[in-house]
């Protein structure tokens, strides 16, 4: 059974319920979860905040609780097989792709901010009036973490790895699809030799269950979540009730902008990239192409054939790029866009699958209006719409008319107008020439619907923490 983890050890859920969490390639149960209850989230809150105020965790210098920050990355790497395998199981990710991106860069993420916190952990202001002014960034208390399915592992410790950094104490609730991971992990960090409570995880599911009833106590200081956009407004209420700050990371429909003097080659290989990745279940897909017209005919053919040469099988098997999609109901979600599409659409590629699996063939539609549900709604699958342009003006246009903004990408070998599109595109992160590189100190967030805050470097210290300013007389 996957336990909730509380105050360092495996714990079941009180009332004893389980739920099953589905294989999506097997389509079968591969495991019970702890269903939890108020009581068990009770249970981990307590033990987080006594760990916060009892415990020597926040207290603890940068240098110690980095070295057991470091501790628990070279643990993840010790374990990626065991990681690897479990995010896999649950939601179907190629086992390689676990191997080789997600789990190096969760112990990543937990390296960066042991590191960056010691290295910015007060600011001094010399005053004219010769007043000694620093800062302290203290931490913020016991922070509730919500996570979605699509990166499980490595989008949770995006949240952990700075909030621990801070001296905060986590009560962590998994996606529901994906909860094998995190007990892992919290069994990791207290092999690694954190004090118990300092990382707690609780399992269950959103609303009327362990999600809300985590989000709405007034035990909780922060409350950070990645997830749907319609979560983020109930969260967003949540934290608002309770007075407490919310960071939310929410939902995408990424633009991305092939001008006709970009390299082909390399704009068709990163378009490829941007929105087949993971199955398209990646808030920053690049899920709207833009390509001006006089490349139009050929960028769409190399990119069709670049799609056909995709396996979608397996998530075991060392040849697959994309598995099933993660679970029947997002299957579900993601083929009625299929049975929507407008007349005028053409599919030149893709499609779900017709024998039983829940996977989707990577998907190229053209001539699909723009005000089409598929070239506004986030879809979460690799399914992606291509519109021609004709000037810079109307490609900025277009993609500016989402609600969404959470990233954009252009394509252009002109350095002039990489900078002037960039300024113009209102989005968190604008990719130029690449997709998904991302550095650890650089904002990350989105605009509109995709989010409020942003994580990442200092911005990560102001949200987990409460900074104080210190004025001595000289
Ligand atoms: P989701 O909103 O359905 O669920 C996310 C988490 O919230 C789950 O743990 C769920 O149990 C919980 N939850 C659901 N309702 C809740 C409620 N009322 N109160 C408290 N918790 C609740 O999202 P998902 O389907 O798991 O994830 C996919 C979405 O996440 C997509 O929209 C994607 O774009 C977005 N996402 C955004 C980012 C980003 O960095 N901006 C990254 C990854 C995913």
């Amino acid at each position: 059974m996957i336990t909730n983890w509380i105050n360092g050890k495996p714990k079941e859920a009180a009332s004893g319920e389980v739920f099953d969490t589905i294989n999506p390639w097997s389509q079968t149960s591969h495991d019970t979860v702890a269903l939890s209850g108020q009581e068990d989230i009770d249970a981990a809150l307590d033990a987080a905040r006594d760990a916060f105020d009892s415990g020597p965790w926040p207290q603890m210098g940068f240098g110690e609780r980095g070295a057991l920050l470091h501790r628990l990355a070279d643990l993840i790497m010790e374990n990626a097989d065991e990681l690897a395998a479990a995010d896999s199981k649950d939601m179907g990710k190629p086992l390689s792709a676990m191997l080789a991106k997600d789990v190096p860069r969760t112990a990543q993420n937990f390296r960066f901010f042991a590191d960056h916190a010691r290295l910015s952990a007060s600011e001094m202001y010399p005053t004219d009036s010769g007043h000694h002014a620093f800062s302290r960034f203290e931490p913020a208390g016991v922070v509730a973490a919500v996570a979605p399915w699509n990166f499980p592992l490595m989008l949770e410790s995006w949240k952990i790895a700075p909030a621990l950094a801070w001296g905060n104490t986590v009560v962590l609730k998994p996606a529901e699809d994906t909860p094998g991971s995190a007990t892992i992990m919290a069994r990791l960090a207290t092999e690694a030799g954190f004090p118990d409570g300092v990382l707690n995880v609780v399992h269950g599911f959103g609303p009327d269950s362990a999600g809300e009833m985590l989000t709405t106590s007034d035990k909780v200081d922060r409350i950070t979540f990645t997830g749907e956009s319609s979560t983020g407004r109930a969260i967003a209420g949540a934290g608002a009730a309770n007075l407490v700050p919310v960071s939310l990371e929410l939902g995408g429909k990424g633009a991305n902008i092939v001008f006709g003097d970009a390299d082909l080659e390399e704009a068709i290989k990163w378009s490829n990239t941007a929105i087949f990745t993971n199955a398209g279940q990646v808030c920053l897909a690049g899920s709207r192409l833009y390509v001006q017209r006089e490349i139009y005919d050929r960028f769409v053919e190399g990119f069709v054939a670049s799609a056909k040469k995709l396996v979608v099988g397996a998530p075991n098997s060392p040849d697959t790029n994309i598995g099933p999609l993660a679970s029947e109901t997002h299957f579900k979600k993601v083929s009625g866009f299929f049975d929507d599409l407008p007349a005028e659409a053409t599919v030149h590629c893709g499609g779900p699958a017709k024998d039983g699996s829940w996977g989707v063939h990577p998907t190229i539609i053209t001539d699909a209006p723009p005000d089409a549900r598929i070239c506004r709604e986030e879809v979460f699958g690799p399914v992606v719409t291509i519109q021609p342009f004709d000037t810079e003006d109307e490609a900025v246009a277009a993609a500016n008319s989402s609600k969404y903004g959470l990233n954009a990408m252009l394509f252009t070998e002109n350095l002039r107008k990489a900078h002037r599109v960039a300024n113009r595109l209102r989005a968190g992160t604008v990719w130029v020439n690449c997709f998904f590189v991302r550095d650890l100190r650089a904002p990350f967030g989105g605009v509109g619907w995709s989010g409020i805050g942003r994580e990442g470097g200092t911005f990560s210290r102001e949200f987990f923490t409460e900074p104080k300013a210190v004025v001595i007389q000289p």
